[in-house]
């Protein structure tokens, strides 16, 4: 993918950004395959990307799904969160697929079975959310 934009500053002129941000493709589990963004800065495999003056992942946005910055393009990212850590797994959304997560000792199957669900149903609006994103910078 190629992004040609431009951004401002405060005061300042606008600046012509225009690089590519590769895309990668990981198999799911139960068959067919995901995207997946490279950070353009640190070519690390995500499915967010961020937006400043240059769209980097969250590591080098420095963004913390948990703090209260959180904008509206996050809130399916923050309730994924909240569910995967009740489901004892501290990686985000984008990290770590959530078919790997592992049924904690002493969850019900079906317990566990419902949250899951919930989660990838969370984890596709977060996915929509950026699909719009994208689509807005197309
Ligand atoms: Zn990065």
């Amino acid at each position: 993918m190629r992004l040609r934009y431009q951004s401002r500053s405060q005061g300042s002129e606008p600046v012509q950004y225009d690089y590519p941000v590769s895309i990668t493709w990981t198999p799911c589990h139960l068959g067919g395959e995901r995207p997946w963004f490279r950070c353009p800065q640190c070519d690390s495999r995500v499915l967010n990307l961020y937006g400043g003056a240059m769209f980097a992942c969250r590591h080098c946005m420095r963004l913390n799904y948990r703090s209260q910055q959180a904008s509206k393009r996050d809130r399916a990212t923050d309730r994924s969160w909240a569910l995967r850590y009740s489901l004892g797994c501290d990686s985000g959304p984008f990290d770590y697929p959530a078919e790997y997560i592992r049924r904690p000792k002493g969850m019900h199957r079906k317990t566990f079975a419902r949250r899951l669900e919930q989660l990838s149903r969370i984890e596709e609006k977060a996915v929509a959310e950026i699909d719009a994103l994208l689509e807005v910078l197309r």
